[in-house]
């Protein structure tokens, strides 16, 4: 189709922002034209203007249109993929309680104006932090979309994930298949080696090593964020944006035959997961829809892992409910 695909990015001047929407541009979700609509809160609106002359110079074939503004109702409108990535990040002194009451507020209006203004067969990525209660608070709030078009990300912790393990094993990145992420992109989230595949082999067999999976592998994954801003001085953003466009791109065309990916997906009860959760599954995706890979089975150690990732969610979602956010 040449009609263009409308792309909405939200927190369009921040870090992660800068590198995404380059690459959205540039072509990652397909030949189809694009048309970008930003949306910022006002006092980032200059900069987002800056961002934009820059878009403007690289004369991207592409690129069908760009519009900015503060306002997501006029944003939103006719979007048929929203990337929600803007998001209040924890301030010094703030509680988590906190936390949740300021994006509940950004992620509350995000949902009714996509509920109200965004295209019929819109999808909706969510890549702000806390995101999975992010996201459960955006789909509360747009009761007209349907829960299957909002998903939060945890492709970042899944590519993560397989870097580690090709490390490990000194297999490229191309072999390792069937990578899970479980639960909440958090400190808690579960990578699972059990399912994983390297080269068609079992990856915990491969690696042999339960205390490598345990205490090294488990821990690297779930708090890299914490070692690059170590590092780089700042959080990642080019690999977060990296991993918006991965788990977009997949949502839209489709995941590999005979592989699958992790995403942050409304639960139907599957593996144990509460109904109505928004937490990371093994999925396949297809034609713009997702589908939890069933009948997997879960060992009494990722039982738990599972189990308490979940808990944290349980957690999260009672606490925006008790603000009256859901
Ligand atoms: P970034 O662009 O670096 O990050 C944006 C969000 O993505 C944060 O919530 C961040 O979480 C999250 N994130 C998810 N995964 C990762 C990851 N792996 N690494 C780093 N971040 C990750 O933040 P900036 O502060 O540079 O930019 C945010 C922008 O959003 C600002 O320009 C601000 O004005 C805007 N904003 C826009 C809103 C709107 O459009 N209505 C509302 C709120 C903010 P974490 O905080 O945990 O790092």
């Amino acid at each position: 189709s040449t009609t263009p695909l409308k792309v909405a990015v939200t927190g369009a001047a921040g870090q992660i922002g800068y590198s995404l929407l380059f690459r959205l541009a540039s072509g990652a979700l397909g030949d189809r034209p694009i048309e970008l609509r930003l949306l910022e809160i006002e006092p980032a609106l200059k900069t987002l203007e800056g961002v934009v002359m820059e878009l403007d110079d690289c004369a991207f074939p592409n690129l069908a249109g760009i519009e900015i503004g503060h306002e997501a109702e006029k944003v939103f409108d006719g979007v048929n993929l929203a990337l929600l990535v803007g998001a209040r990040p924890r301030g010094p002194g703030m509680e988590r309680g906190d936390l949740l009451e300021a994006n509940g507020a950004i992620f509350t209006a995000q949902g009714k104006a996509l509920n109200a203004v965004a295209a019929d067969d819109v999808r909706i990525g969510v890549t702000g932090n806390p995101a999975n209660t992010n996201a459960l608070i955006a789909m509360t709030n747009a009761p007209d979309v349907p829960q299957s078009r909002f998903s939060a990300l945890t492709r970042l912790d899944h590519n993560r994930a397989i870097s580690q393990l090709a490390a490990k094993t000194g297999a490229p990145v191309t072999d390792i298949t069937h990578m899970t992420i479980w639960g909440n992109h958090s400190a808690t989230q579960y990578p699972d080696l059990f399912h994983a595949q390297v080269a068609g082999r079992n990856a915990a067999e491969t690696v042999g090593d339960q205390d490598w999976l345990e205490n090294t592998f488990i821990p690297t994954v779930a708090k890299r964020g914490a070692a690059i801003i170590d590092a780089r001085g700042s959080s990642s953003a080019a690999s977060a944006a990296s991993a918006t466009i991965d788990a977009a791109r997949d949502w839209l065309h489709g995941s590999a035959d005979d592989d699958w990916v992790s995403m942050a997906v409304v639960s139907d009860g599957s593996y144990g997961v509460p109904e109505g959760l928004i937490s990371s599954f093994p999925v396949t995706t297809r034609d713009g829809d997702w589908e939890i890979v069933q009948g997997l089975e879960i060992d009494d150690f990722s039982r738990a892992r599972i189990d308490a990732s979940v808990a944290e969610l349980a957690e999260e979602r009672d606490a925006v409910a008790k603000l009256g956010l859901i």
